[in-house]
């Protein structure tokens, strides 16, 4: 299982805010525990963030694993004090009745709430409607009595979260808004700490890894930084739909279970003979696999690493988890670490030049 320093900082990663745009602080976490293994980084001109292993050798591995989480931000506010806010990412506006909202204050954190009406006030036909369909109903109650006021503390344009901390429940589980996608930044993160704190053997393949902005606005830092990496093989984290909660959605996205393991991405989209890589780095490991198979699969940044420049043979290992973009994300730990050993023999198995164009 995950260690004790690991656990910590995954922790403090999901307890710190990212919405698109705004991933600074968790990015100097991630660079810190980078850090800590030795391992140096730098930021880009977008605020990606890059470390490399071994660099300089014959084949670019970028393992990418997008940084932000969907949040809001701040649009109006009203004469009475109460704010409105619009989406940044995909947000269900549906689920923000009765939460509570963090917003990146002028002089720091400025709590607030999405207020629902009391029952008692609300007609049948009304109570049938108490969850917003657009944000644009839901005011934020910051609790400012006047315009003047919410404007000394918040301005216009800054970022917020709902205030859904990391909450523990049964067995390996555990629930927070914004795993998508720090427990992706955190997987990489501890990949590379492995291989340069606990390396089986010297790596034949440089190891870039970056950390990617604002993808949930358009995959936008991940294809920066796929265009400025170059890799010759592209793998790409980021949470998978666990459908085992939710069966009707296996008809669309397959049987993946929490707990089942790492999600592989099948399709077009994937290089045959990466994922066969891959699938033999998971035997070696005893890990069951997950396939999850996707057509077109434009909304990760696998697709970025295969569409810029001449195209990297790409991957796709997914994290399950339920109820993507909410406030109650969840998945299972033990996939956490499943990954991260996959990750680690895949990458450490790899020859200096492997072979990826597929047999005609
Ligand atoms: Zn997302």
């Amino acid at each position: 299982m995950l260690s004790k320093k690991a656990l910590t900082f995954l922790r403090e990663l999901v307890a710190c805010r990212a919405p698109s745009g705004f991933e600074q602080d968790g990015q100097r976490l991630l660079a810190r525990y980078l850090r800590s293994a030795g391992v140096a980084s730098a930021f880009d001109v977008h605020g990606n963030l890059h470390a490399v292993l071994n660099e300089g050798a014959p084949t670019k591995v970028m393992l990418e694993a997008h940084c932000d989480e969907i949040g809001f931000l701040v649009q109006y506010i009203d004469e009475n004090g109460f704010l409105y806010l619009i989406p940044n990412g995909g947000v269900t506006a549906q689920t923000v009745a009765g939460e509570r909202v963090v917003i990146q204050g002028r002089e720091g954190p400025v709590n607030g709430v999405f207020g629902v009406r009391p029952p008692h006030l609300m007609g049948a036909k009304e109570r049938e409607r108490v969850a917003p369909a657009d944000l644009s109903e839901a005011p934020v109650d910051i609790g400012a009595s006047s315009k003047a006021e919410a404007e000394a503390l918040v301005a216009l344009g800054a970022p917020a979260v709902v205030d859904a901390g990391w909450r523990e429940l049964a067995g390996t589980r555990v629930s927070c808004r914004g795993l998508d996608n720090r427990i992706g930044a955190f997987i990489a993160a501890e990949v590379v700490r492995r291989l340069a704190e606990e390396p089986l053997a010297p790596l034949n393949v440089a190891l870039h890894l970056v950390g990617s902005v604002q993808e949930e606005l358009g995959l936008i830092g991940g294809q920066t930084a796929a265009y400025q990496v170059n890799p010759d093989i592209g793998i790409c984290l980021d949470v998978g739909f666990a459908t085992d909660a939710t069966p009707a959605d296996r008809r669309k996205m397959g049987d993946v279970r929490l707990g089942g393991g790492p999600i592989l991405g099948v399709g077009p989209l994937y290089n045959p003979k990466l994922r066969a890589l891959l699938e033999g780095a998971a035997r070696q490991e005893g890990i069951a696999l997950q396939p999850q198979v996707r057509a077109r699969a434009s909304g990760n940044n696998a697709f970025s690493m295969r569409t810029q420049r001449g195209g990297a043979a790409v991957a796709l290992v997914s994290i399950p988890l339920r109820y993507m973009h909410s406030p109650v994300e969840v998945v299972d730990l033990a996939d956490v670490e499943k990954i991260v050993r996959l990750l680690c023999a895949f990458v450490g198995g790899l020859p200096a030049k492997p072979d990826l164009t597929p047999e005609l």
